[in-house]
Formats: structure tokens, sequence, C-alpha cells
């Protein structure tokens, strides 16, 4: 299997290399419009519409015949990612251009890549860290993006493709229940505390604030610095919490690598669109919204491909307040969950992330999509039980107190529901 890894780095152009970046990505963008607006809306195979833009994209926007094949293919690919959410291509800005092997390449030896622009080839120097360095050593990439980030500057993202393993059989597996009170808790019982999190939070919101209102009232340079200062403050934010991230994920995979597991997360994604059929509490409204989560997600998945272990998502509704050890609904208070059914008590996150685990080793065994469907019957206390969840306890229907009973089906793409 293929993993391939984005490396980001800034770019030192002279100036007059600086605008000469610029009108490349200036190029490319009226190009890809251009190109857009040209060929057929339905057309999304790249070749089609290189068949039918190329010459102009190259007379009208000078473009070197790969930076014009490159646009027809972002195009295309624009296109296409549309077509699936269903929403229209978006104007192309002038703040990316994709280079393949024949217009981009690295050189070691002095920390440089060579770019065609509009008006031959240039070497620019970038500024590498001891990460970069020791991931590009020895390599000869082939493909890459030119961008220009909010702060203006110019930076060069390098794909790097790597062979990965395959994933390795895993029969046991850990269930990771992300941030209700914490950050993340395993279901081996691993707690990433969010206090430490949530202080540094609290204390930018809080400079934050003040900044904010400085920078509205203030004499005009003041107001000038504040908002410099803010922009460097969401800059430090978000790297903290990327570094936590990289933390928490990589701890995961390399104990799931030993242990010879698997790895089950909550599926949060599409949260958003269902939040019209079920109900949801402040928090989960949070976590699905939040990018802190959905990059922990990310983190997971890549780290896993690369390291060889799989990474399962389940679906997320209910984990909280299902009891790992009976599957019925109990009752969750902050910090506690108490099953009044098998009498199980103990910390709440802790039994969402067992219950994750327990619904991921249902979806990845064979068969196992059945797992949390089957018969119906009614135990001793009333509530709704089946007994056949293979490989795993005993009971699989949940009791939904507030919206009467369903009939449940797990699978990797969801809960199936029944009837009420
Ligand atoms: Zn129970």
């Amino acid at each position: 299997m293929e993993q391939v890894l984005t490396l980001v780095c800034k770019l030192q152009p002279t100036s007059s290399q600086a605008e000469k970046l610029e009108v490349v990505l200036h190029a490319f963008a009226a190009a890809c419009n251009y190109a857009n607006e040209v060929v057929k809306p339905q057309i999304t195979s790249k070749t089609t519409i290189q068949n039918i833009v190329y010459e102009d994209l190259r007379a009208k926007f000078g473009l070197a015949a790969n930076l014009a094949v490159r646009a027809c293919a972002r195009v295309g690919a624009n296109r296409l990612a549309a077509k699936k959410k269903d929403k229209p291509v978006k104007a192309f800005k002038p703040t990316s251009a994709d280079y393949d092997a024949r217009i981009f390449s690295f050189r070691e030896k002095d920390w440089s890549i060579s770019l065609t622009t509009l008006d031959g080839r240039e070497h620019i120097k970038i500024d590498a860290g001891n990460y970069q360095r020791g991931k590009l050593k020895g390599r000869k990439p082939t493909s890459a993006q030119l961008c220009k980030h909010r702060d203006g500057l110019y930076y060069i993202h390098i794909q790097l493709k790597d062979e990965v393993p395959d994933p390795q059989p895993a029969k046991k597996v850990i269930g990771v229940d992300f941030g209700r009170r914490d950050i993340a808790v395993t279901s081996n019982g691993d707690l990433w505390s969010g206090e430490k999190l949530t202080k540094t939070r609290d204390r930018y919101s809080f400079v934050r604030a003040s900044l904010q209102k400085k920078a509205s009232t203030r004499t005009r340079s003041s107001r000038r610095r504040c908002r410099q200062v803010l922009v460097r403050l969401s800059g430090r934010e978000r790297r903290f919490q990327a570094w936590v991230n990289h933390n928490i994920s990589k701890t995961i995979i390399q104990q799931a690598k030993s242990t010879q597991a698997f790895v089950a997360i909550e599926d949060l994604t599409g949260i958003r669109e269902r939040t019209n059929q079920q109900p949801r509490s402040k928090t989960e409204r949070r976590r699905s919204n939040s990018w802190a989560f959905y990059q922990l997600r990310v983190f997971l998945e890549y780290k896993g491909i690369r390291d060889g272990v799989e990474v399962v998502a389940v679906p997320s509704a209910y984990t909280s307040q299902t009891c790992h050890c009976c599957l019925h609904i109990g009752l969750r208070s902050e910090k506690k969950f108490k099953c009044s059914n098998c009498n199980w008590s103990g910390d709440a996150d802790l039994n969402g992330a067992k219950m994750i685990a327990a619904l991921g080793l249902s979806v990845s065994q064979p068969g196992g999509s059945n797992g949390l469907c089957c018969s119906l019957s009614t135990d001793f206390s009333g509530l709704l039980q089946s007994p056949a969840l293979k490989g795993w306890g005993s009971l699989t229907h949940i009791k939904f107190e507030t919206y009467g009973y369903k009939l449940v089906t797990a699978t990797k793409s969801g809960y199936e529901c029944g009837k009420n």
C-alpha cells in the first residue's frame, strides 16, 4: 500500500522571485477559472478538459505545458469533489498552483527547490527545520503545490510517497472516546486530561478579548500592533493544539501496534447533517464542529496507515449513554455512569471508550455487521435485549428510553434504525 505525506516548507524567494511566483499563482487561477467557464459543467475528466482548453490556456495565460496540464487536472478534481458534495465549483483563487515532476524538483545539496515560472525556471531556497530535513533526506519527490498562505508568504507543499505495511491482523481493539470531559480516553483506561488544554485556551481567549477591545478603541498604530499580535497568537494556539493531538495519536497507535490491536473511534463526520433526526447535547455539537477533534482523527488515521494499524470508525450515537457491559441505556451525570440494569458504575468516558471498542469489534469481525441486530426478546427487567452479539458479551438491543424501542443494526456506515 502507498501513503502520501505532505510536507510544508516555507520558501525564501528573493524579491524578484516572489514577483514571479505571484504571477504564476494568478495565471494558474485565471486558467482554472477560464477552463471552468468554457468547458461544459458536466465534464469532469481531466483529459477531456485538456483536449478542449489546453491550447487556450497556453496561449491566453502563458502557462508552461505541464502547468496547463495541471490546471486542467485541478478543474477536473474540483468538479468531482463539488459533485460529490452536490455544490457548485468555487471560483479559483490565486493562492495555489500544482506542480509535477517535469516542472518541480528538489535539490538536497543546497536545500532548494526549482519551479517552472512563466518566465523560466527558478531555484528557490527552502526554510527547512529538523523535521523537514529528516523527511526530505535522500528523497526525490515528484509532485508539489506552490501556496501562498494567509500570512502572505510563499510555501511549498511537497508530496512524499511511501510504501506502508499491510494492516496487521488484529483481534484486540482499543476504543477511543473523544473529549467529553477529557480530550481522549481509551478503553484501556489511558486518559488525556483536557484541563491543561482548557486552561491554555481560556488564557488565550482572555488575552484575545482584551486585544480585540484595544484593536477597536486605541490609536491607529496601536490598533495595528494589536491585530498583529492576534494573528501571532492564533498560530500559537493552533500549534499547541496540533502538538497535543500528535502526542495522543502517536501513543495510541504505538500501543495498538505493540499489542496487535486495531483502533476504534467514533464517527463524528456527518453528525451535523443528522442533527435534525437525533437530538444532541451541547457538548456533542461542540465536538462534532471542532476542527481539533477532526484533526485528532486525521492524525490517528494517517499514523495508523503508516504503522499498519487499522482504524475503524463506528457510529457515535448513544455511545455515551449505553452501558458497555449489557448495552442498556444507563444514567450518566457529568463524570459518572451508572447502569440500572447490570449495576455497573464508573467513569462515564471510560464506559464510552469501552462501548466504542465493543462496536469496533462488532463491525470489524466477519459477519459482524449483523452483530448488533437479531431477534428481539424481552428480559426480566422489561428492557429489550438480544443474545447474539458475536464474539462479545451477550446483548445487543438498546432501549432508547426517550424515544421508545428501536431495532438497531450497527454497520460500518452507521446505525440502521427500524421502527419505533
Ligand atoms: Zn449494564
